[in-house]
């Protein structure tokens, strides 16, 4: 899928103004600035493509910044798969990979200038105490008692606090602003902690760490960001963003705040994925089930129906939650057109043609993808016995199943019309262990010379040609619509699915599927569209995750006039 043209959107408007009014010298810079402490998830690929799309569509640049000030929580590990993230995403920042975390020293002597400035002061309150003396939203606060220091004093101990002169804790750097604000957050909030940690980056460098309202907005400063675009729970934060590069009297971004991206049946909070992962909850960042990026993409979606769907959910300034249909949707509508068709048969049971030849084995001709003709047609092997899906028989059929059951026709698909006509079962457990039918050779390829046409048509793979593979099939991670919804006392994860995955073992896949490379997709005639595993699979047992089944509900409910609840 090729680039869309950009739909307007309210950030795009501001731009527009901005340039209008020759702002910036007509420059746009944007930027995506991620914590490391945990994987991409779908709602960052919102912001991935806002960002790089608004550089893209306005001749700018974006910068991929890790925001990682806070020691505690980072790792190599997610800044690599970050980047993988993203360039797989289909973006590109060039040589802009930036990291708060350079910015230490730079922080610094912005902080010591607001301290020389008379705007900010070193208090010994505790951690408690700077709560307590904060006030609520209905009663001011409490100035700290060490509020008045003198300049000289606050710069000699800011430097002390630095210096490791300090245990951990007990002293910060606050900023003087106003203590009866209605604002909290403007309420002289903390820029610097004094905590003894490992930096993944910058080692023990440090023992004061910057907060994330101090550091983010000096650095998208110091990178000449234009247009600092972030979700609406920031908003609270812009008076704050603005107050400290005015008082520095350094180059101001605009803050641009945005709705984030909630997806319907999951969860998008690292802190919430993160626990998923920890406690074995899914088999890592990169489960099929998860909302992430890799788990995205090993479940076979691809950057394309991620930017569609991006595109597709547009940018709003009110929160609401997307429905995961619509993410099944652009990959469906994509794969329709480039994936081939194969025959799978998840759950098997043997089908015998009692009156086919044996030891014949025909190559019968497949369409390759009837969206296509381009793809092509494929031989694929039929013999007298194979498999069909246990589903698709029943010996004792309500009235509504057409499929195989006792004396009933059906067409195999591409092949012959067959009837059955035993059902053998297993001695000791009273169960089916195979069909008996017998097959009408002048019905080859499908079609009846004499004009008549079976109800069902079923897929099929010839027995002795299958390919044994593996085949996992996903529900949702979580059954609630909104999983942040509990019962009185009970835990998110109450609401996970325990039903979100099912491994078939014992799948029989069409021959060629034995060739099939990690990442390949196929429609699987009848079941949905698969996608072999970039983790599990190998030559002789590929593993087939099902990206998305056929059954389009968002299609039905746009057409129904329902768009977007
Ligand atoms: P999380 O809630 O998952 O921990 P975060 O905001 O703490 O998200 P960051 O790494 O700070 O994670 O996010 C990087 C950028 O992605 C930020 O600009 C943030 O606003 C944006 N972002 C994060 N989650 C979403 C979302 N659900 N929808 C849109 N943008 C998001
Ligand atoms: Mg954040």
């Amino acid at each position: 899928m090729n680039a869309l043209k950009p739909k307007g959107n309210f950030v795009r408007d501001i731009i527009d103004e901005d340039l209008r009014a020759g702002k910036n010298q007509g420059r746009v810079q944007t930027r995506f600035p991620p914590e490391p402490n945990g994987y991409l998830h779908i709602g960052h690929a919102k912001s991935i493509c806002l960002n790089f799309g608004l550089a893209a569509d306005y001749n700018g640049n974006c910068n991929l910044r890790f925001d990682d000030t806070n020691p505690e929580t980072e790792e190599v590990d997610y800044v690599r798969s970050i980047k993988e993230d993203i360039r797989w995403l289909g973006f590109d920042w060039e040589e802009r990979e930036f990291y708060a975390s350079d910015y230490f020293e730079k922080l610094y002597a912005f902080a010591e200038d607001l301290v020389r400035k008379g705007l900010a002061y070193v208090c010994d309150l505790s951690a408690e105490e700077v709560t307590e003396h904060r006030g609520t939203l209905t009663k001011p606060g409490k100035e700290s008692p060490y509020r008045n220091r003198p300049i000289e004093e606050n710069l000699g101990l800011f430097r002390r606090m630095r210096a490791g002169e300090f245990p951990d804790g007990s002293k910060t750097l606050r900023a003087k602003i106003d203590m009866a604000h209605p604002n909290l957050l403007m309420r002289d909030p903390i820029l610097y902690r004094i905590r003894r940690a490992h930096h993944y980056r910058r080692g023990d460098a440090w023992c004061i760490y910057a907060t994330y309202d101090w550091a983010h907005g000096q650095s998208d400063s110091i990178e000449g960001i234009t247009h600092s675009i972030c979700t609406l729970e920031f908003e609270v934060h812009r008076p704050l963003y603005d107050w400290f590069l005015v008082n520095l009297g350094i180059h101001r971004p605009q803050q641009i705040e945005f709705a984030r991206l909630n997806l319907s049946h999951a969860v998008l909070s690292k802190r919430k994925l993160l626990e998923l992962v920890r406690d074995k909850y899914v088999s890592g960042w990169d489960d099929p089930r998860m909302p992430t990026i890799s788990g995205l993409r090993r479940r076979g979606f691809t950057p394309s129906s991620i930017r569609r769907f991006c595109d597709e959910v547009g940018v709003a300034k009110a929160n609401s939650i997307v429905d995961m249909a619509l993410l099944e949707h652009c990959i469906r509508e994509e794969l329709n057109k480039i994936a081939p068709r194969a025959m799978a048969v998840l759950r098997p049971l043997k089908v015998v043609i009692l009156n086919y030849p044996e030891g014949q084995v025909e190559d019968l001709e497949c369409v390759n993808n009837p969206e296509d003709a381009a793809m092509g047609t494929r031989k694929v092997p039929f013999s007298r016995e194979i498999y069909i899906e246990r589903d698709d028989f029943l010996e004792n059929p309500p009235k509504k199943f057409f499929r195989l059951s006792p004396g009933r026709e059906v067409r195999l698909r591409y092949a012959y019309f067959i009837t059955c006509v035993e059902v053998k079962k297993d001695s000791a457990t009273g169960e089916i262990a195979e069909i008996h039918c017998t097959y009408d050779p002048a019905t080859r390829g499908g079609d009846s010379p004499d004009g008549r046409s079976p109800k069902a048509t079923v897929h099929w793979v010839s027995a002795a040609h299958a390919v044994p593979g593996e085949v996992r099939l996903y529900d949702t991670l979580f059954t609630k619509r909104d999983p942040g919804e509990v019962e009185e006392g009970a835990d998110w994860k109450s609401n996970l699915n325990p039903k979100s995955l099912e491994v078939l073992r014992d799948s029989k896949l069409e021959p060629f599927l034995k060739k099939a490379e990690p990442g390949d997709q196929f429609q699987f005639e009848r079941l949905g569209y698969f996608s072999v595993d970039l983790k599990n699979s190998s030559a002789d047992r590929p593993v087939f995750n099902r990206t998305v089944t056929l059954r389009d509900t968002w299609a039905r409910i746009t057409k129904a006039g329902k768009e977007n609840e």
